[in-house]
């Protein structure tokens, strides 16, 4: 199942998929896949040298990526950030400020 994005509640994420490919030599029948992974695409390549390649796309069938998570979108990660501030959160600092003291000498 598809992450919810912790703002709006909205499914996002694409599955994360892992490409293989497999030689297929002329005059052999289309190697079939038996691993443990989905195959999400099967691609028919031509391969200069030998015959023909397939490629596949092979997901794992729980793994989604996502370059805004927990977000669905940047923007709704925008608009929680802005509606936060808004409610007077503020981030606190990881290092706390320290009042520099003048040093003798
Ligand atoms: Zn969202």
């Amino acid at each position: 199942m598809k992450p919810l994005c912790v703002h709006c509640g909205y499914p996002y994420g694409v599955r994360k998929t892992t490409t293989v490919q497999e030689a297929w030599p002329q005059g052999s029948n289309k190697p079939v896949y038996h691993g443990p992974l989905i195959v999400i695409r099967e691609q028919v390549l031509t391969s200069p040298t030998d015959g023909r390649v397939i490629s596949r796309d092979l997901w794992d069938g729980e793994t989604w990526e996502a370059s805004h998570r927990p977000f669905c979108t940047a923007r709704c990660a925008l608009d929680f950030a802005r509606k936060a501030h808004a409610q007077g959160i503020r981030a606190r600092r990881s290092v706390p400020r320290r009042k520099i003291e003048p040093q003798a000498i």
